[in-house]
């Protein structure tokens, strides 16, 4: 998504826009989010696990702050013609210089938009930045972060791989596709993790993300590229969504169950 929007908004002068839904804006006022952002010039776009941040410029060249994202369950950022028709989940609309709009459309309504003001560090308007853990490819995700973090923890490894004070950006697809691939059932107790299956699954979170980025970023059917379009990484997926069908190595079916409000699937054969 970070590459999708770095691809095609940089250099583009924000021009105006309409808010369709005010509690989709966090901060500051539907208003004063659209009076802050509009004159500003996006750049670069930077990603904190699942938060997105857009560089903003001013028109004398000074910071102009950022334009911050979350798209949660359903939302999605489309890169369109302004005359496309408005989606009935449209909530925020952004116009663009050279007749382009950046659309935030989300059908549950669960993702946030902030305006971070210049001057102002994202994570005093954006608090939850404050609480995120390391990112997946950073040196401080090791083998022994995990390890002094699951090491005494009794809750199942799929919850703590969803919290993202453990390890930032990891959503539900990654950590089923992760347990897959490390082959340890979700329900697992962290404490039960011993060092080689840790070491198992360290290298699958990397595994998975790289694949998805590869592929397009994270695009199930939930998720749509800058330009609505699905990405591939739902056809390869192990047993995320595949509920009943053979697992891919052994043939058994894959289970699902809920867990901490979501679904978890997984092979009771190939996951211990
Ligand atoms: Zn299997």
């Amino acid at each position: 998504m970070r590459r999708g929007l770095e691809r095609v908004t940089p250099g583009h002068r924000l021009e105006g826009g309409q808010v369709l839904l005010a509690r989709a804006i966090a901060h500051p006022t539907a208003d004063e989010f659209l009076a802050g952002l509009t004159g500003a010039t996006l750049s670069d776009w930077h990603r904190r696990g699942k938060y997105l941040l857009g560089q903003l410029t001013q028109p004398d060249d000074s910071p102009g702050g950022y334009l911050g994202v979350h798209l949660r369950m359903t939302g999605q950022l489309l890169w369109l013609d302004p005359k496309t028709p408005v989606q009935t989940h449209c909530r925020v609309r952004l116009w663009l210089s050279d007749n382009h709009e950046l659309r935030y459309v989300d059908q549950r309504t669960f993702g946030r938009l902030w305006w971070v003001p210049p001057g102002v560090a994202p994570e005093v308007i954006m608090t939850g930045l404050k609480a995120l853990g390391p990112e997946p490819f950073d040196e401080a995700f090791s083998v022994a972060y995990l390890r002094q973090r699951l090491g005494r923890s009794r809750r199942p490894i799929k919850n703590a791989l969803l919290d993202q004070r453990l390890v930032a950006g990891i959503g539900n697809i990654y950590a089923d596709e992760a347990l897959f691939i490390s082959g340890v059932r979700p329900l697992t107790l962290c404490d039960r993790l011993g060092p080689k299956r840790l070491q198992r699954l360290h290298s699958a979170i990397r595994e998975v993300l790289t694949t998805s980025i590869e592929s397009g970023g994270t695009t199930f059917s939930d998720y749509r590229d800058i330009y609505g379009v699905n990405g591939n990484y739902g056809g390869v997926a192990w047993v995320y969504d595949r509920e009943g069908l053979p697992c891919k190595v052994c043939a058994t079916a894959i289970t699902r169950l809920k867990l901490a409000g979501r679904s978890a699937h997984y092979c009771s054969q190939c996951q211990r």
